[in-house]
């Protein structure tokens, strides 16, 4: 995916300057453009004022995260590709795993907070919002292991890249 592809599928796109640009942001109801995108060495960054979380951004554009990574030149023609292939794959790995981290830690916080709490006098319309806190802390569960296979998977690639070279 290269940054232009990305843009392309925001609403509201402006440059900023070299390499930032802003948005609307597709994860949540947005007038102002509330998203701000970076490109940093191969990587693009996003972050919403609104308080969107990467996933939730580029879930809401059919993406994934490993799509934040630009696989061709910028507009402005400055990253060449191969210093994507010397991308450091522990740190990939550990970006993947403090992800993974946070999304665990939010769900226990929330299962532990929800886990003694009486819901018998509750009006449903709070019970809903309940449940809808619990199902949003089932979603992180899963997705903070999803997170944790790719931290893995990069884990093993960093290892296997590191034995090759010694081997040669
Ligand atoms: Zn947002």
């Amino acid at each position: 995916m290269t940054i232009t592809d990305l843009l392309s599928r925001l609403d509201g796109v402006r440059s900023r300057a070299h390499g930032k640009w802003s948005a609307r942001c597709p994860a949540h109801p947005d007038k102002s453009p509330s998203l701000s995108i970076r490109e940093v060495d191969g990587k693009v960054l996003l972050h919403c004022f609104g308080g969107c979380t990467p996933e939730e951004i580029v879930g809401a554009l059919g993406l994934d995260l490993k799509d934040l990574f630009t696989d061709s030149p910028t507009p402005h023609g400055q990253r060449p590709i191969a210093k994507l292939q010397k991308l450091d794959l522990v740190d990939v790995a550990f970006r993947f795993e403090m992800a993974a981290l946070d999304r665990r830690l939010r769900a226990e916080w929330t299962l532990k907070a929800v886990e003694n709490f009486n819901g018998d006098n509750l009006s449903d319309e709070d019970r809903d919002r309940l449940m809808k806190v619990v199902a949003r802390a089932y979603a992180d569960r899963d997705q903070a292991e999803f997170l944790e296979t790719v931290a893995d998977d990069f884990r093993l690639k960093a290892f296997h890249e590191r034995t090759n070279r010694h081997a040669a």
